[in-house]
């Protein structure tokens, strides 16, 4: 390509990215090679595969080629050194943790961060000896305190699941790196359509595709790209012996998702914008957490850091538990239930769902409250939308 020319527009690369016809048959749409294995036409091909002196499939844990188109997608996206696609967004942190992570280390997460993310981490990596601390991550100097030498990971989810709170990803990335540990930023909220962690400092992006990166609440997928080539070799034969592994028709319904990720990403959002600014003069509601409303105490970061604010919205209904749950009964075109970024609206309360595994004490210091609920705002018409919140906050 001329190398004067501007760079692509990431709606275009969204579209293309990792997309190249079928060099066997023209094929424009991926072939699935639904394949658990690869023939070597000898010996000594199987040999050279192995040992890593030709290119090449040999086994679909080790690598497929519909994956490998995803994982080209996505390493492009997020300006990567490559990807690393997993069975879900839960393998990819584990994944991760297991490759980096040894006995003695610590590291420091965000406290609001998805629910399961926190209870592996903290449980789970504690019986392998390594320490953690969980902080409110929008603020640095809680970051700075709880640093330690034996710090090698700081894992931020920014905006973070369900309080919608912002980290500043460069300065924690600057914290990070001056104690030597690596920083991850979980960024399947913003998607590389809104936030590009990589290139504000972080050395990893991981992804639950699952939510808005496959877009149509039918697949379960995650995704790792390490900023570096050093770094994508110390994950990749973990990735390849762990077994977190993605499967091809997986692989290959998330590609599909994913090219129309900018329009969907966009829509929501402009939905998500109106919705926010209607809750926000709803009596009934007594605040609301957006990163597009003057009122986010990380409004500013929001604009300098992220190309939009996303379709997630939190909020606290008046009546607390019982309000809450009042609306959410009440709902008619929104779906009561967990997940997010798919093209449907859902809503849900985490107090009693996503969060209910952490203790009410770390839940409230993480600022999810009894009567927090959130929404993800889907591409329906927005005033259909508004009307079905309406008829249910009228049961409130
Ligand atoms: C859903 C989610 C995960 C976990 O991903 P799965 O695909 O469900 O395993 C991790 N982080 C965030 C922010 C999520 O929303």
């Amino acid at each position: 390509m001329d190398q004067d020319r501007k760079p692509l527009g990431l709606n275009t690369r969204t579209i293309h990215a990792g997309a190249h016809p079928d060099p066997a048959t023209g094929a424009v749409a991926p072939p699935i090679y639904q394949t658990s294995t690869f023939a070597f036409a000898d010996c000594h091909q199987g040999a050279a595969r192995f040992a890593g002196d030709e290119d090449g499939y040999i086994y679909t844990r080790m690598g497929n080629p519909t994956t490998a188109r995803l994982e080209e997608a996505l390493a492009e996206l997020e300006g990567g050194a490559g990807g690393l696609a997993t069975s879900s967004g839960m393998a990819a942190l584990c994944t991760v943790s297991f490759a980096l992570l040894n006995a003695g280390d610590h590291l420091i997460g965000t406290s609001s961060v998805y629910g399961p993310s926190r209870v592996v981490m903290e449980r789970d990596f504690a019986r392998f000896g390594v320490a953690s601390d969980f902080v409110d991550t929008s603020d640095l100097d809680a970051v700075r305190s709880v640093l330690r030498p034996e710090t090698r990971l700081v894992f931020v989810e920014t905006p973070a699941n369900p309080t919608i709170d912002l980290a500043d990803i460069a300065a924690i990335a600057d914290v990070a790196h001056d104690h030597g540990a690596l920083l991850m930023v979980d960024n399947t909220f913003a998607t590389p359509i809104l936030q590009r962690p990589l290139a504000l400092g972080a050395d990893l992006v991981m992804h639950s595709m699952t939510k808005f990166i496959n877009g149509h609440t039918d697949v379960v997928a995650g995704m790792i790209v390490p900023a570096s080539r050093e770094l994508l070799d110390r994950i990749r034969p973990v990735h390849s012996y762990l077994g977190a592994c993605m499967d091809p028709h997986q692989a290959w319904l998330a590609l599909r998702g994913l090219r129309t990720l900018g329009m969907r990403v966009r829509t929501a959002q402009d939905n998500a914008g109106r919705i926010a600014a209607y809750l926000e003069g709803h009596p009934k509601v007594e605040w609301v957490r957006y990163p597009g409303i003057a009122s986010h105490p990380q409004h500013e970061l929001a604009r300098r850091q992220m190309d939009g604010a996303g379709s997630l919205i939190s909020f606290e209904v008046s009546g607390g538990v019982d309000g809450g749950s009042r609306l959410l009964d009440s709902v008619e075109l929104m779906t009561l239930a967990v997940s997010l970024g798919g093209i449907e609206t859902l809503i849900q309360h985490p107090a009693s769902m996503t969060h209910a595994a952490m203790s009410r004490k770390h839940r409230l210091a993480a600022g999810i409250t009894d009567g927090l609920v959130r929404v993800s705002i889907g591409c329906e018409d927005v005033d259909d939308l508004i009307a079905d919140f309406e008829q249910a906050f009228a049961a409130v």
